[in-house]
């Protein structure tokens, strides 16, 4: 998920190979590694923490090699050490990887190649493909990767080396890499910002595609061994643009990679007509579950709540963590704890956590390694890549999608029987979603309406009532705009008093039972005056005259539709900031982690 460079040329490797890797800096890490070949052998330096660690050791030796890979490192399998950052090795250590991506079938790999007598020394899932490719090799390297990436399943992209051939072999599947070619030289990259200063020629590897390069040049051809014709293409952009892939901010760009994120979370868990976790409680023993996280976590720990319920028929509560740490909670040895957790230091969170000895505890997790992710007793990675954006976009989709797979596997555990239908849903949704990002000019264009508003109401009930609070977060949090979530029919007891024709409110209206009730709702405010945005999967008469703009979104089950309603109101919050120049990605006072009380 993080980054790659590969130099092979003229000129010392090991500069080139680090200004590569500090320009893939901003896609975050958590540990950096190089290998070169110098003098007919691999000599690999990697250090845990900032590339200023690594660049200060390689400031010690002496390298003098043209040849070399790198890499920064995002963990997804094992925790952020010195032994699982990359490059990994085979038993000689003669064959040197680095790996972005999720190797999903790594442990069966991992025990054929056990029995074979490899000797596996990292927890990534990334070390088995130098073993693989160890397996394989008879004197050619490109043959041996082809042969080895054939027994993965997953994303890669990989750069490889090895000690008997003066060359790099490149290969990928969902995971970007491209290849810059110099008069003199040719480059490995997960994106072009690492290289820009050296050419401006790339090569796009597509997916399911490897390269071979030489002092001779560089080929390609597809994993199933034909020839490739890539293109070199002319790269115009500037670096700010490569970085966010041409987006104008980081939170757009994450926004837009929600479709992959969400098939990121449910990759290899739901499969063979079972959901896989590796959560090690017994779901029939638990008689309760308590929930508890800030901020965003807290919003998609509402819908966990209505998905834990309505799915697996499991009792939920959910606790702000600043209030469940205070408040004398009665969890009982039975009980479930749950604590959500983008960056797993969030103070508050952590704390609830080490309050809560007596029962089984599992944490959603983005970040590898955190403090939570080590002190729970079980765990689900959301795997959504490193979040820039300081308002949280695809994580929140991908904790949803978390609690999804998770009620759903409750329920498998407790019934026997896996909800076919719904995880078959599942797996589609992010079809539907980049349905909902083709409509961003439209959104966009609705957005300018209210871009001066002072004031905005969000409405939704049932599951979307938390989607609605999380919208108007979203708003709040980006573009300084006061806005409230509320359970529609709470608006009465309230909100209500707030309603004249300078209030916009935004209702969350799908298809279900409470559809009508909404719509009635809805003419509560119109009566009012209030100028009304329906974000809605119905094509209704009534609908459409009481909304001045209307987002259709995809119709998807009541437990998914969280999943889509939230796209267009981040979507929203988005444009009404960056209309108002707000700098979108560090808005002010707000941090990303949160590790202060
Ligand atoms: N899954 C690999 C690991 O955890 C690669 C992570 C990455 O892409 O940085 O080591």
């Amino acid at each position: 998920m993080c980054g790659i460079v590969g130099y092979l040329g003229k000129k010392s490797a090991t500069p080139i190979l680090l200004s590569g890797l500090k320009r893939l800096e901003y896609r975050g890490y958590d540990s950096a590694g190089i290998c070169v070949l110098e003098n007919g052998a691999l000599k690999t330096f990697k250090k845990e923490g900032p590339i200023k660690m690594l660049a200060a050791e390689l400031d010690k030796q002496s390298l003098n090699s043209q040849i070399g890979i790198a890499h920064t490192r995002w963990a997804t399998h094992g925790q952020p050490n010195e032994t699982n950052a990359h490059p990994h090795y085979d038993c000689q250590h003669k064959i040197a990887v680095v790996h972005n991506g999720i190797i999903e079938n790594f442990e069966g790999l991992k025990i054929l190649l056990a029995k074979e007598g490899h000797k596996i020394v990292s927890e990534t899932d990334s070390e088995v493909i130098a073993h693989l490719i160890e397996k394989f090799y008879h004197g050619d390297l490109e043959q041996a990767v082809l042969e080895a990436v054939k027994l993965l399943e997953g994303t890669f992209g990989l750069a490889v080396i090895s000690e008997s051939e003066k060359k790099l072999v490149a290969a990928r599947r969902g995971s970007p890499l491209i290849l810059g070619i110099g008069p003199d030289e040719i480059f490995i990259a997960s994106d072009a910002s690492a290289i820009i200063e050296y050419t401006n020629q790339v090569v796009y590897l597509e997916d399911n595609e490897i390269a071979t390069i030489s002092e001779q040049g560089y080929e390609v051809k597809s994993l199933d061994g034909h020839n490739a014709n890539n293109q070199v293409t002319e790269i115009k952009w500037t670096i700010d643009e490569i970085e966010k892939s041409g987006f104008e901010h980081f939170m757009l760009k994450e926004i837009f990679e929600q479709p992959k994120t969400i098939a990121n979370a449910l990759r290899g868990r739901i499969k063979d007509g079972k959901i896989k976790l590796s959560v090690n409680f017994d779901a029939k023993k638990i008689d309760k579950i308590i929930i508890t996280a800030c901020g965003t976590s807290w919003h998609s720990a509402l819908i966990g709540k209505y998905l834990l319920e309505k799915i697996a028929g499991m009792p939920t509560e959910v606790d702000y963590a600043s209030e469940f740490r205070y408040r004398h909670p009665i969890v009982r040895d039975n009980n479930l704890l749950i604590v959500i957790s983008q960056s797993g230091e969030t103070a508050d969170t952590l704390a609830a956590l080490r309050e809560t000895k007596n029962c089984q505890t599992l944490g959603i997790i983005n970040s590898v390694g955190s403090t939570i992710a080590r002190e729970v007793k079980s765990g689900i990675y959301l795997h959504a890549g490193p979040e820039i954006g300081v308002a949280s976009t695809k994580a929140f989709t991908s904790q949803v999608a978390s609690l999804i797979l998770l009620a759903l596997y409750i329920k498998e555990q407790i019934s026997g029987e896996l909800d076919q239908a719904l995880s078959d849903e599942l797996l589609i949704i992010p079809e539907k979603i980049q349905t909902i990002l083709d409509q961003a000019e439209n959104i966009k264009a609705i957005s300018q309406n209210f871009v001066s508003a002072k004031n905005l109401l969000y409405l939704g009930r049932g599951i979307n009532f938390p989607v609605a609070l999380e919208g108007a977060l979203k708003l709040k949090e980006v573009s300084y705009i006061h806005a409230e979530g509320y359970p529609a029919a709470e608006m009465k007891h309230g909100p209500i008093a707030l309603i004249d024709k300078n209030m916009f409110v935004v209702f969350i209206v799908n298809h279900g039972p409470i559809f009508e009730k909404i719509v009635s709702n809805m003419q509560e405010v119109r009566a009012r005056g209030g100028r009304i945005i329906a974000i809605t999967d119905v094509k209704d008469a009534a609908v459409e005259k009481l909304s001045e703009f209307i987002i259709t979104v995809p119709s998807v089950s009541e437990e998914l539709s969280p999943l889509v309603n939230i796209i267009p109101l981040q979507l929203m919050s988005y444009y009404v900031a960056s209309a108002n120049g707000i700098n979108v990605d560090k808005p002010r006072n707000l941090a990303k982690s949160v590790t202060v009380e």
